[in-house]
């Protein structure tokens, strides 16, 4: 593929009709104060030029807005006052699933005092089983602004239904695509225009490659809010939930300018084996961690076995300071 970047102030309507008139394909796209056009194939686009073109850019990955190929500088992603994807290492925390205005306030106000920067909650949860426990719905994410507004801190939550978007474009700071919906396209599509920063789940049977083309969907609708986030993949272990793929968070954050979050609650699926993992994801490069923490884990209506407890998660918090500081990173 070619990235072209139209001069500044330039008009590239010579550019697309030459396009036009070769049968290329192509997609305009403003990114990043960037007017650009992605154009393929390469045999029949390659020696397109035009005044307006400032800079050619030849893509070997199938992501080029995603890549590192075009932009090479880390992209910061802002969520509120927070910065994604700078120095610091980004905390967010919270319970797997909204139960109630009570258990929101009360966690987040703790957990604010620990230093966490966002507060996760799902209010509506995609459970393997349709008897187990779906969310609050609506209800979920208007608790979600009201303790954020009260705590004073941004709130992530998971989108499943593109249908529902008005309602997280309202409610919502960041908006989650879960695992299970990692290559749901149109709902990539939908986040993309809606234009809020996304959290991006890898899909557990998904390669890296596969993970940033997903990325791609909701960057080629305008949107460079976007922080990626590795939450295990299926492999033929049993003993964890998932396996949590530090190469693959490595591997990301040299080819992708995105920032990359880690959730090593979900690989974890236990308690105990949740710190090692939030550990292991900052050592490999993660700028952002995101764990499940519930005020009684062992009543949460969801995900009880692997949500740490306040004072399990006060602990880990310091061991992440620790880490974090000692590769050279704020915490
Ligand atoms: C979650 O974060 O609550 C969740 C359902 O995660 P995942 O999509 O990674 O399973
Ligand atoms: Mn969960």
């Amino acid at each position: 593929m070619i990235l072209y970047i139209v001069k500044k102030g330039s008009d590239p309507g010579g550019l697309i009709d030459k396009l036009n008139s070769r049968g290329a394909s192509y997609r305009l796209v403003e990114l990043y104060g960037e007017k650009l056009i992605i154009a393929w194939p390469d045999s029949i686009v390659e020696t397109a030029t035009d005044p307006s073109v400032g800079a050619v850019v030849k893509i070997k990955k199938p992501y080029p807005l995603a890549s590192r190929e075009w932009k090479r500088d880390d992209t910061i992603v802002s969520v509120g006052d927070i910065e994604i994807g700078g120095r610091g290492v980004v905390i967010a925390a919270g319970p797997c699933s909204v139960e109630s205005e009570e258990q929101m306030i009360e966690i987040s106000r703790r957990l604010k005092n620990l230093g966490v920067s966002i507060i996760r909650g799902g209010a509506f949860k995609p459970r393997t089983s349709p008897y187990s426990f779906q969310g609050l719905g609506e209800k979920g994410l208007k608790i979600l602004r009201s303790v954020s507004d009260e705590v004073g801190l941004p709130i992530v939550s998971e989108i499943m239904d593109p249908r529902d978007s008005l309602l997280f474009k309202e409610y919502i700071d960041m908006i989650q695509i879960g695992a299970r919906n990692s290559q749901n396209f149109s709902l990539l599509r939908e986040v993309g225009r809606l234009g809020k920063p996304v959290l991006l789940k890898r899909g557990f049977g998904n390669t890296v490659d596969e993970w940033l083309s997903s990325a791609e969907y909701i960057l080629s609708e305008g949107n460079g809010s976007v922080v990626i986030c590795e939450r295990g993949i299926r492999s033929f272990e049993t003993g964890t939930r998932f396996t949590l793929d530090v190469g693959g968070i490595a591997l990301a954050k040299k080819t992708t300018h995105l920032p990359v979050c880690a959730d090593p609650s979900h690989p974890a699926g236990k308690r105990d084996l949740v710190a090692p993992l939030a550990l292991a994801a900052i050592a490999s490069g993660a700028d952002m961690i995101l764990i499940e923490v519930h005020p009684e884990p062992e009543k949460a209506l969801s995900d009880s076995e692997q949500q740490l407890d306040i004072d399990g998660f006060a602990a880990l918090m310091d061991k992440m300071r620790s880490v974090a500081r000692a590769l050279g990173r704020d915490l």
